[in-house]
């Protein structure tokens, strides 16, 4: 591409709307526009990305074994009122109005459209198995779009789902639409995780979301540095430790803590370390008030504190008038040791085997030091209830905990036979009965994959592209391409000759000084620049630089093709 012919559109301002780098650099960079709050415009440049990133999908895809069709993105009310979805979705599905006064929604997910294709489709057994996807325009009308492509209202995906005749087979096709999403994700050249996202027991895994590791990440992963364990850190297990709980040794006393409400304030008072400690928190249960203890170092995790069967599925602190009338103190002095016999005493798995902790008296100014469970303190229960650190062990056993966060660009999904019911989806098995269809669904955000690469790869001068998704491969920069006819000429010849090579590659014949020529090439992340000017020349060598090394090489112009042979 001769780049005086290219619509390329650089800014060097800073867009003030724009929060995250990705955000910033694809707006400098020129790459979208935004026509309306969550809707962009791709530019030339930034389709090239986007386009190179749908290839790999596809071709992924494709190899998978999965089939390509195209649904509509307008989609009917009565369609989804047969799956409940029409209410259930709630704000984020557009709906729309035709001229007779049908109500349509344009489409944020395919399940519903797929399945009734499939059930007009698929009539037998031997039809089976068979994943359609497509890669086609969603819009969900999210409460808060922002970082421009990152969380969109209206974006890219690549959709497949998967038709089977047992649950086996679905967990066949979910595995092998796994490992297409780990090498679409290595072939793209990201840093990626596959948490599970399953909310049972790890194993029985019916859920993974793929993520992008890059710190500006929604999403807060807990990985393990030893084996393929990842998870979402609200369902991380923290694992009990490997000790059993030493037998009491000090005695129980009770200490002056006037003002030493938190654990800080209790730990340089004491002396102690927080691992000593015992933090207490009452929630309000089913029945009543639920202490919740987790070591002094420690946080409770509100999700895994909110599936016990003594909550109500949230996780509720109670209120100080609540702790008050129940215990006589305020928050900062709540401890195990005492309290009324209707409050359980759930206790994480770390907090039980300490001996001889500190903890809250359950009297105003007061702490309790040489503290031991059973002895002074009930148990009703002990429970993973904290959220997992880092350095914890991981759950397999295989490494330790580290902690990352992550932006979610793929999610694959075993749906059972929910939509297939709900819609009527059955085919014939071998005895001529009719078998409602098992599904899998499998989704990738295409558009998002581009700002969570820019994410993860970038530096103070712009973009640098994994190489599998640069608008091209290689920039030749000419200096005083209009002074110097052999300048001029030897670009030409270069360009030619590397476009031979099937090398994609711009020529930026925009007749730039060199600052803003280079500067260009930089911000738009080109991974190889080539830089010919008549000094050189007379050499019979090339400037070269890798984007994002900061040294130039001299090379002629045979080591310079060898790059890209
Ligand atoms: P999120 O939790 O980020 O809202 P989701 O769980 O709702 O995503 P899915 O329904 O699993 O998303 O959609 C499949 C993929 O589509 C996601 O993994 C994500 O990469 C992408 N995606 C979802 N919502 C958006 C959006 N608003 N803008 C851009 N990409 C999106
Ligand atoms: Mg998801």
């Amino acid at each position: 591409m001769r780049l005086s012919r290219f619509h390329l559109s650089t800014v060097k301002e800073i867009p003030a709307d724009a929060e995250i780098v990705s955000h910033k650099l694809m707006l400098r960079a020129g790459m979208i526009r935004k026509l309306a709050s969550g809707i962009y415009t791709w530019s030339p440049l930034g389709l090239r990305v986007l386009r190179r990133v749908e290839t790999i999908v596809r071709e992924e895809m494709n190899r998978a074994g999965a089939i390509e069709l195209l649904m509509p993105s307008i989609q009917p009310q009565e369609l989804w009122e047969e799956t409940g979805r029409w209410a259930k979705f709630g704000g984020q599905l557009l709906k729309i109005r035709d001229r007779k006064d049908a109500l349509y929604c344009y489409g944020p997910t395919h399940e519903e459209v797929v399945t009734d294709f499939a059930r007009n489709e698929l009539k037998s057994y031997k039809q089976l198995p068979v994943n359609f996807y497509q890669i086609q325009t969603k819009f969900r009308d999210e409460i808060r779009p922002r970082f421009g492509v990152m969380r969109a209202r209206e974006f890219l995906m690549k959709d497949a789902y998967s038709f089977h005749a047992t649950q086996e087979c679905l967990a066949s096709e979910y595995r092998n639409m796994y490992d297409a999403y780990s090498r679409i994700f290595t072939r793209l050249g990201l840093t990626f995780r596959a948490v599970d996202a399953d909310t049972g027991a790890i194993g029985g895994s019916a859920s993974h979301e793929f993520h992008v590791i890059a710190d500006s990440g929604e999403d807060a992963i807990a990985f393990s540095t030893g084996s393929a364990f990842a998870a979402n850190v609200e369902k991380a297990e923290a694992v009990a430790p490997a000790v059993t709980r030493p037998a009491p040794a000090a005695t129980l006393e009770t200490v002056d803590t006037p003002t030493q409400k938190t654990i800080d304030d209790l730990t340089a008072f004491l002396a102690v370390d927080a691992t000593q400690c015992i933090k207490t928190l009452l929630v309000r249960g089913r029945d009543g008030l639920v202490a919740l203890c987790v070591r002094g170092d420690h946080e409770v995790n509100e999700i895994k504190a909110a599936r016990l069967d003594e909550m109500p599925g949230e996780s509720v602190l109670a209120d100080e008038a609540e702790i008050v009338r129940a215990l006589g103190c305020k928050p900062g002095f709540i401890g195990p040791v005492g309290l009324p016999d209707s409050i359980p005493v759930i206790v994480d798995r770390s907090a039980a085997v300490l001996a001889d902790f500190v903890c809250g008296a359950n009297a105003d100014g007061k702490h309790l030091r040489g503290a031991n469970w059973e002895r002074d303190a009930r148990v009703t229960r002990i429970a993973d209830l904290r959220k997992v650190v880092e350095g914890d062990p991981s759950p397999d056993g295989e490494g330790t905990i580290a902690l990352a966060r992550g932006i979610e660009v793929g999610h694959v999904f075993q749906l059972g036979t929910k939509y297939a019911e709900a819609l009527g989806a059955t085919v014939l098995d071998d005895q001529g009965k009719a078998r409602v269809m098992s599904m899998g669904c499998y989704g990738i955000g295409v558009s998002r994959i581009v700002a969570a690469a820019i994410e993860q790869n970038h530096d103070e001068a712009g973009i640098v592209w994994p190489e599998a998704m640069a608008p091209w491969r290689v920039v030749i920069c000419p200096i005083n391409l209009a002074q110097s006819e052999p300048v001029r000429a030897a670009a030409e010849a270069l360009y030619d000759e590397l476009a031979t090579l099937g090398v994609e590659v711009a020529l930026d014949d925009r007749g730039l000084r060199p600052g803003p020529m280079f500067a260009d090439a930089e911000l738009i992340g080109i991974p190889h620049r080539i830089v010919i000017g008549d000094r050189g020349l007379a050499a019979g060598t090339y400037e070269y630089r890798r984007r994002g090394e900061s040294e130039n090489r001299t090379l002629s112009r045979d080591e310079l093709l060898a790059l890209f042979a």
